[in-house]
């Protein structure tokens, strides 16, 4: 997060990747250029209102009234300019931005959602999302504000140049002479002060992971009794903050200070200057004027300017994220349909590291067959490699040794979607999503009737507790909506899964264990949901390995047997008949 918000120089990489948003404003560029002519219009208009400002006082010293009433003229004239531009300016802008950022925002979601696994097991997921939704909106800032403000501000330094230039050029040396001063002045400080706002802002950020973290595992935090801990911990922190900044509130004092003493001291200076030259004839009144009012709307700008530089880098930069996202590969979703799996699965041979982890086997040349209609546990200690087996026939990953084949063909040579719509799994923490129970239920199969969802829910078990709330099938989940206990939890997915009705099933036994008349609620539903299909199953119960005809037991990445619970049996040292003997014990 922190190293999002640092400003950071711009190279000419991130600059061509931050140019990608291009796209998004060229279907707008026509209006999105009309709205810069507007901002240009603007921006010099305020321009001659300064320079105007200067001549109307300086006819009003010395007295030509007639002049006066003219200037005044032009002046009004030049402010309608500056208001009707400044409206369709602003107009413009939004509308090119609201729409522009419209589409980025689809397509970053799009094509997150499209990404591969193995994206996301490299990313923080929360993180992802604070991440790409703060950088979205500085994109947005930039598009309505920091770029005319730029704009703006580099039209009026130019134009006042000019101007300046024309009410005394004697007056624009002088002050020149004066710039290295304060410019040398402004940068120091301007280092230092930025330096300390980013540690501030570093330690900021550190004391809210502290809150979040606390929160997050407050049942942890009471439960182990480290609620002093904690608040030491967080104290320490925000000691930090307020130290950090009180040396900010000096140095902030000590800039002011000096930036009185040198700004009025230069102003005066200026002001002295510019009097000797009306009292030597060099220069009139009027031209003394403008040169002071043109002078301070320059120095606003150029103020200005350091701001929106910044600015400018951290939206490079922020854009260059969101651009980031979009470049990555996605995922085919092709939306042809396969007929449907027999359900044969063989693994050929796969060996298997994760990408964000080279060098670690998780999978070591597993080869192992089912046939259609099996029901095959894989057993094994923990970290053994029994979900990645299932991430890999998923094709949530691919190999990079050895093939899976599905009903004799490679996985990979089917459509990905096609394929993926031929299994279902029933994960071990249930994720249900906002939305009703039905609307859960539906994602097995978009489009299908009520009828068919209730027939799903009264095959997994699901019906009774259903229609027992007071809204039904339409009562909320998710989570904001009712909680659902872990067993109805549970059937609610298998619900989802027998509507889908796939081929290949995977299911990952929870290993808590549910009360035993949830239990034996589910263990029906899965019987019903196993039924002709191929499945797998990450078992941690006996009673469900006793269920299954081929038992895997794997360890370390490999496949240590493979048979029948009587052929492992029969095997006296095997690390089956070993677990098996724990799990007798345990019961
Ligand atoms: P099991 O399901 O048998 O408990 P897993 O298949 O989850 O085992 O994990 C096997 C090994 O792979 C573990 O060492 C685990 O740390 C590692 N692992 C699991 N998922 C990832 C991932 N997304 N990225 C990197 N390593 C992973």
């Amino acid at each position: 997060m922190e190293e999002a918000k640092k400003t950071k120089r711009i190279s000419r990489e991130s600059a061509k990747k931050a140019l990608g948003l291009y796209r998004y404003i060229a279907p707008y560029k026509y209006r999105f250029i009309t709205g810069l002519v507007f901002l240009i219009f603007s921006s010099s208009s305020t321009l001659v209102i300064f320079n105007y400002l200067g001549d109307l006082i300086g006819a009003q010293m010395d007295n030509f009234s007639d002049r006066v009433v003219q200037i005044s003229i032009v002046m009004g004239g030049v402010l309608l300019i500056q208001a009707v531009s400044s409206y369709f300016r602003i107009t413009l802008f939004g509308y090119v931005t609201e729409h522009a950022i419209a589409n980025l925002r689809k397509d970053v979601y799009e094509r997150l959602v499209k990404l591969p696994m193995a994206f996301f097991s490299e990313k923080r997921v929360g993180e992802l999302n604070s991440r790409i939704s703060s950088d979205i909106s500085t994109v947005k800032d930039t598009l309505t504000s920091i770029i005319a403000e730029f704009v703006r501000e580099i039209v009026t330094i130019l134009g006042s140049i000019v101007l300046l230039y024309f009410a005394s050029w004697q007056l624009v040396v002088f002050m020149i002479a004066l710039l290295p001063v304060m410019g040398g002045f402004g940068v120091f400080f301007g280092r230092l002060i930025r330096k300390l706002s980013r540690e501030a802002q570093q330690a900021v950020a550190e004391s809210n992971t502290i809150v979040e973290e606390t929160l997050q595992g407050i049942a942890t935090v009471k439960a182990y009794t480290v609620e002093l801990f904690e608040i030491a911990r967080y104290r320490k922190k925000t000691d930090e903050i307020a130290a950090i900044g009180l040396k900010n509130a000096k140095y902030n004092a000590l800039f002011i200070t000096f930036f009185v003493i040198f700004m009025f001291g230069s102003v005066t200076a200026v002001v002295w200057f510019g009097s000797y030259l009306v009292g030597t004839g060099e220069i009139e009144n009027r031209d003394l004027f403008k040169f002071f009012f043109l002078s301070v709307l320059m120095a606003a700008s150029v103020g200005g300017l350091a701001n929106s530089w910044s600015a400018i880098q951290r939206a490079v930069g922020a854009t260059e994220n969101v651009m980031a996202i979009l470049e990555e590969k996605e995922e085919h979703l092709h939306t042809e349909s396969l007929p449907r799996f027999r359900g044969q699965v063989a693994f050929e041979g796969v060996s298997f590291t994760y990408p964000n982890r080279e060098g670690k086997l998780i999978l070591d040349h597993i080869s192992f067959e089912a046939d259609p209609g099996d029901r095959v546990a894989i057993v094994g200690p923990s970290g053994a490699g029994k979900t990645t087996l299932t991430n890999l026939l998923l094709r949530f990953y691919t190999p990079q040794q050895g093939q899976i084949l599905v009903d004799g063909q490679p996985t990979g040579s089917y459509p990905l979607h096609g394929y993926r719509q031929h299994l279902a799994i029933v994960p071990q923490d249930i994720v249900l999503f906002g939305g009703t129970i039905a609307d859960n239920i539906r994602q097995g199969k978009p489009g299908a009737t009520d009828e068919e969802v209730a027939d799903a829910a009264r095959r997994a078990n699901a019906h009774d507790f259903i229609s027992q709330f007071p809204s039904g099938y339409r009562t909320l989940v998710g989570e904001r909506g009712t909680k659902l206990s872990g067993g109805q939890r549970q059937r609610v997915a298998i619900a989802r899964a027998i509507l889908r009705d796939p081929a290949i099933l995977i299911l990952d036994e929870a290993t808590s264990s549910l009360d035993s008349e949830s239990e034996r609620a589910v263990q029906t539903a899965l019987d019903e949901l196993m039924k002709g299909r191929t499945s797998f199953v990450i078992a941690h119960r006996f009673a469900t390995i006793r269920n299954c005809n081929k038992i895997l037991v794997m360890d370390k990445g490999e496949i240590k047997e493979f048979g029948t619970h009587e052929q492992l049996m029969a095997s006296p040292d095997g690390l089956y008949r070993h677990l098996a003997a724990l799990q007798f014990l345990e019961s």
